[in-house]
Order: structure tokens, then sequence, then C-alpha cells
């Protein structure tokens, strides 16, 4: 049974100039016909998954009215999805409400994911984000108020015009408000977006030596702050490791998507992973809704991987987490040797200095970190049982180093 729900929330205040994710202006009829598609979606879904991860992604699902989240979670019980062990939603720093916070506090909801992105006035105008500085404090507060104790925080780095004082600045202010999660991604000009196209017309230059040493400082700076990194992008504020080598607070329906699992999505432009088979809905609303409306599943047949495809997508995400390959349990998930299928791509790794063997495990070296994409990018194996180019080529992993917006879920 499928353990891991994603919930696709496709609305937002205004679109951010570096953001390439599929979303809609707010317009409240289309919002309650969403949500009803929604439910009915879930309700001819359930019986796939007995959800212990939920994230509801986005798309600003804080968005959402406080009788819009009634109804949704009124459909979680009536479809008896109860017990979820983390219970993830994403919140816009303008839309947090105490009465919203407790709603979804009161309701299950057990941890957040708050875009800030930067704390810098200048900068957060400068890429179209609708919150403020104080917003972020505020809404913050309310959060910790309505009983949240495992909050994440996203931020960007190497955007434009931020210098590495901004960016220190930023991560002082950000240390200081005390989350338990920090997601730290570095910017990516996607096309179709403004930033791209200002990128285009020659406004900035991309310094990649200054991309370098934010990165750095961001490492040195959250391990001495006590936070444990456990992904390339994703810290932890931890002081003990269990024996599953996942510390506590570490976002599980993410470990998920990074180690290959199944999980269902649910939502316009939602994608997933179930038997083999990747599928994504069709990233329009309308559409959705008009599909959902007549019973029929809202997007085309997916796309099996041939188990090589498969097993190499999942040998280069494990790659961006700190522990890296686990051999055995590698072997174990896909049917595949991974030191005997990999071998002439793990020693071109280390003899880069990207890589190296430790115990049972094969990890990206501090150096190999900054470039995980080249280096993931590197294992991946083309064939798809069609035939086809295996989706993970389209989900930024590319021949350089870069990263992506957000939790790993919000790319689906
Ligand atoms: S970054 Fe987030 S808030 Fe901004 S447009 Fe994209 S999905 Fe919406």
């Amino acid at each position: 049974m499928i353990t891991s729900l994603y919930i696709h929330v496709p609305f937002c205040a205004k679109r951010c100039e570096y953001c390439a994710f599929y979303s809609e202006p707010v317009k409240g009829g289309q919002m309650d016909r969403y949500v009803l598609a929604l439910i009915q979606e879930i309700e001819s879904q359930a019986q796939l998954v007995a959800p212990k991860t939920v994230f509801f992604g986005g798309g600003t699902p804080s968005l959402l009215t406080l009788s819009q989240w009634r109804r949704i979670f009124k459909s979680f019980a009536a479809v008896g999805w109860g017990s979820i062990e983390e219970f993830t939603v994403e919140c816009n720093p303008a839309t947090v409400s105490a009465e919203k916070a407790r709603l979804l506090r009161d309701c299950g909801v057990n941890r957040i994911s708050m875009g800030v992105q930067s704390m810098d006035e200048h900068l957060l105008d400068q890429l179209g984000r609708v919150h403020s500085r104080a917003m972020v404090f505020r809404s913050f507060q309310i959060l910790r108020d309505a009983g949240f104790n495992n909050i994440n925080l996203d931020l960007m780095f190497a955007l434009p015009g931020q210098t590495l004082a901004v960016w220190d600045s930023t991560l002082t202010e950000i240390l200081e408000m005390g989350s338990e999660h920090l997601s730290c991604y570095e910017v990516i000009y996607e096309e179709d977006t403004l930033l791209f196209e200002r990128l285009k017309a020659g406004e900035f230059v991309i310094d990649e030596d200054l991309a370098d040493e934010m990165y750095r400082l961001l490492v040195e700076r959250l391990n001495a702050a006590g936070f444990k990194q456990y992904e390339i992008a994703n810290f932890v504020r931890s002081s003990s490791v269990p024996a599953d080598g996942l510390p506590q607070y570490a976002c599980h329906h993410n470990i998920n998507y990074w180690v290959g699992g199944e999980y269902l999505a649910l939502g316009p432009a939602a994608a997933g992973h179930i038997d083999g088979q990747r599928y994504q809905n069709w990233s329009n609303v309308d559409l959705y809704c008009d599909a959902v409306e007549e019973g029929k599943l809202p997007r085309d047949p997916g796309e099996r991987l041939s188990p090589l495809a498969k097993a190499s997508e999942t040998a280069a995400f494990w790659l961006r987490m700190n522990r890296g390959v686990d051999l055995d349990a590698f072997r174990r998930r896909t049917g595949f040797d991974f030191e005997q299928n990999w071998a002439k791509e793990q020693e071109a790794l280390v003899v880069r200095g990207w890589a190296e063997r430790h115990e049972n495990f094969f990890r990206l070296t501090a150096e190999g970190f900054r470039f995980a994409d080249a280096a993931g990018a590197e294992l991946l194996r083309t064939a798809s049982a069609e035939n086809q180019a295996p989706m993970a080529l389209n989900w930024g992993l590319s021949p350089k180093k870069l990263s992506s917006k957000g939790c790993w879920s919000s790319r689906f």
C-alpha cells in the first residue's frame, strides 16, 4: 500500500519572477470548483493509499479559505485517512492568519513549509514576492502560537543583486528565528520566467564563484548553528541522529521521493509514481475539473521506466543525500548491484574528487556536493521501457550544478 500523498494547490496571489511551476491567479469561483474536484479525486483514489506522509504543495496552499480547508479535511475523514505521521502544508508568509493556522493544526497538520526566500526587502520586491520581512516574523510567530513545532523555511541564494553580505545577514536572521528545518536553493533560470528574460536581456550576469561562496557560507553557518545537512539543499536542526540515520524533523515525505518510493499525487499538475509508472495530471485547472467531474482520470497514460532506468534515477537521487547510495538497500530496492553496474561511473567520480566510498555507502564529497546534479546525471541510463528518456532528465538533473525551488515535491 502506498503511504505517501502529494496534493497540488495551483493558485498564487502573483507570479514570482523565477517561478516556472504551474499556477493560476486567484479566482474565487475557480478555487471552489477546484476544491470540489479535488474532493472527488480524493474519493475516487482513496483506496490506493493509506497516507503516513501528506504534503500540500503549490502554488500557495495557504490561499485556500477556512471553509475550503474544512471541506478538504472532512473528505480526508470520510475516506478514512487518519493517523498521518507527517502532514505538511506550504504557506506564503502573506497568507498566514491565526485562524487558519489553528484550523490546520487542529485538523492534524503538524509541519509547515514557509517560502521566505530572502530577508532582504529589496530582493523580495525584485523577485515579485507578495510578502515582506515583517510578514515573515509575524507569520512565524502565528504558527508557533498555533502549536507548530516543526517549521521549514525556504531560502534562495545566488539571486541577481544578492551580495555575500546580504546572504549572510539573511542567514543570521533566519537562524535567530529558530525553525527546525531549512531548505536552501540556488536560484535557477528556467525558460518562460521573467528572471530568465532579464538574464537574456543582459540585466545581470551569473556569478558562479559567488554562488559557490554562498553555498560554502550556508553549509558553514548552518553546521555551526547545530543544523545537520541530510540532502544537498536540506538541513535539520538536530542534536541526535537515530539509528535509521535520519534526524528528527527531516522531511520524510521528500525522502520517499529521493529514495525512489511510490506516491499518489492529486490535483492539477501533480505528478505521481505508482507501481513503476510515472504520471502527471493536466496542468490546467479547468481541464482537470472537467475530467474529474466526468468521472475520468485527469491525465494521459503515464510512462513506465525500465528497471535499469528506474534504478539509475534512484541512484542519482540517493547521491543528493548526505548518506549517499546505501549499497545493500539499493540492491534490495532495485534488484541491481550498484558497485557492479555503475563501476566505471563510480571510478570517474572518485578520481574527480567528487565522491568516495565510505563503509557500505557511496557518497559525494563536500566538493562533489556542488556538482551533485552533474554527478547524478552521469549515473542515469536513458533507456525506458518505451525507449524514451527517463523523466528524471527533465526534473532538474542537468550536467550543470543546479537546484530547485522548495521541497522536491514542489516539482510535482
Ligand atoms: S514561487 Fe511559489 S508563490 Fe511564487 S509563483 Fe511560484 S508557486 Fe507561486
